[in-house]
């Protein structure tokens, strides 16, 4: 950190969840309407796809090897780090976002799932989490020490990237404040630091640049909450593609944030597809005709809720954004608009009260200032909200709901209860988590480091997509036009 660059304040995507954000981080763009405009097409660990009939259910966590294809749902519109790098070598090691690589570790899929699962478990032997870190720096090593064991010639890989997996399931299970989940860290840097002597040994280090960040922050919630009563009450049942293809809507993810997807009133004629619900429809739902709009809120903990316009198209559109305020119960409102696509893209942020808005911007003199009823970009944003909560909420919003696999409704609740639901059924019961738009969630360390070129500078603030442009230009090499990101050199 003392030698290169770094900053305490690299923020990350929205949701903060290991899915989007990973993508974002490898490919250095967000995520958006992957099929027309420079994106990637990840909104979530766990979507629905509506696009087909009946419609799919994804989860990227699932034991059913569901994550292999996010290597291909990330679409064409987008380009990994490893794709943009050029010729040469390049290995991924324990991570499942590697296309462009050479050489992957493990070698079969399934091994690469097993290790996951095997870590997620059973991680109670503290020997077995130190192994698993062990085993990914020691791979790479190996790599560079005997290429072309792993490769068709003699040539050290030009990149690679590496995922130590261990310290987010740690933390799930035992707590950002446990012990084990400390020990680790320290580990992880202990496991580094053999990887940078042995780059040393091998005479690679002054010509490497080592970039270390992480996906997300976390949080931890008081208690567990249940919505079958709530459900059971409003007549909501969750689709199910095994049962008959029951259920009128799907939750396809809920921790603090809930990710709302419902059946609208089909008028074609292909069997079992679900469209996009309108907004009346929504406001007049199911067989109790309840306004769904409204009795979100009923939810304990919730006070956001963000859903689309339904005029929106991928260059142009609206969010529609309400906060319920705690002591009293009254919803205030506002909305993002937003157009242009790729480094064009501006986002407008309008608070349709006077006295405050959604995001609590109105008390921030930076922030304020763009509540000024005008168009601003990405880095604006960044500049004006890094050290707020909600950081880069009116940039971000949209362009997860502009992806076509995202929800109807977002739900945000305060930290207080979380919900562990994955497809409308209860599975977690861990209290720590991470899905909410609190800068402890969204802000997180970024550090490059290694050779001697790199500038020695700390950087206030930067996004999880500067990572990727400032490698390549460490290399010579320019970013693809995806890229929204920008080099902190
Ligand atoms: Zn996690």
């Amino acid at each position: 950190m003392e030698n290169g660059v770094y900053s305490e304040n690299c923020i990350t995507d929205f949701p903060p969840i290991t899915y989007p954000t990973q993508v974002s981080l490898i490919t250095g763009t967000y995520t958006g309407d992957f099929r027309k405009e420079p994106s990637h097409g990840i909104p979530l660990l766990n979507w629905m796809d509506r696009d087909v009939a009946p419609p799919i259910l994804r989860e990227y966590a699932s034991k059913n090897l569901q994550i292999y294809k996010i290597n291909e749902e990330m679409g064409n519109n987008c380009r990994t780090i490893l794709e943009m790098v050029g010729d040469g070598n390049k290995a991924s090691i324990a991570q499942f976002i590697n296309r462009g690589s050479d050489y992957i570790f493990p070698e079969r899929k399934t091994k690469l799932t097993m290790f996951y699962l095997f870590l997620k478990y059973f991680p109670s032997v503290k020997r077995r989490m130190i192994r698993s870190n062990s085993v990914i720096a020691q791979k790479l090593i190996e790599v560079f020490e005997k290429p072309k064991k792993f490769f068709d010639n003699s040539e050290a890989p030009i990149a690679s990237s590496i995922w130590f997996m261990s310290s987010d399931l740690l933390m799930h299970k035992y707590g950002y404040d446990s012990y084990l989940y400390k020990l680790n860290l320290l580990h992880i840097d202990k496991v580094i630091g053999v990887l940078i002597e042995n780059l040393e040994r091998l005479g690679y280090l002054n010509e490497t640049a080592i970039a270390i960040t992480s996906d997300h922050g976390n949080y931890k919630a008081n208690k567990i909450g249940n919505l079958n009563n709530f459900f059971k009450k409003n007549s909501l049942t969750n689709y199910h593609p095994l049962k008959n293809l029951r259920g009128n809507m799907d939750l396809a993810y809920y921790a603090s944030v809930g990710f709302f997807y419902f059946k609208g009133i089909n008028n074609s004629n292909i069997k079992n597809s679900w469209t996009r619900p309108t907004l009346k429809e929504l406001e007049n739902y199911g067989s109790k005709r309840i306004n769904i709009l409204e009795k979100l809120f009923k939810i304990n903990g919730s006070h956001l809720m963000y859903y689309r316009d339904e005029t929106n198209i991928y260059n142009k559109g609206t969010i529609h954004l309400k906060r319920k305020i705690k002591d009293t119960g009254k919803i205030i409102t506002g909305k993002i608009e937003y157009e242009g696509i790729g480094k064009e893209y501006k986002t407008r942020y309008i608070s349709e009260d006077n006295n405050t808005d959604i995001f609590n911007f109105t008390n921030d003199t930076m922030a304020s200032r763009l509540l000024d009823n005008k168009f601003h970009s990405t880095q604006e944003w960044l500049e004006a909200t890094y050290h707020l909560d909600y950081t880069m909420h009116p940039d971000l919003i949209p362009r997860h709901l502009k992806n076509p696999r995202s929800a109807d409704i977002i739900l945000c609740n305060d930290e207080t209860i979380k919900f562990g639901i994955h497809h409308g059924k209860q599975k977690s019961n861990n209290l720590y988590d991470h899905d909410i738009g609190l800068r402890k969630c969204m802000a997180v360390p970024l550090i490059i480091g290694g050779s001697l070129e790199i500038p020695k500078k700390e950087i206030p603030y930067c996004k999880i997509t500067d990572i990727v442009p400032t490698l390549l230009k460490l290399l010579g090499k320019r970013p693809h036009e995806s890229v929204m990101g920008e080099s902190l050199l």
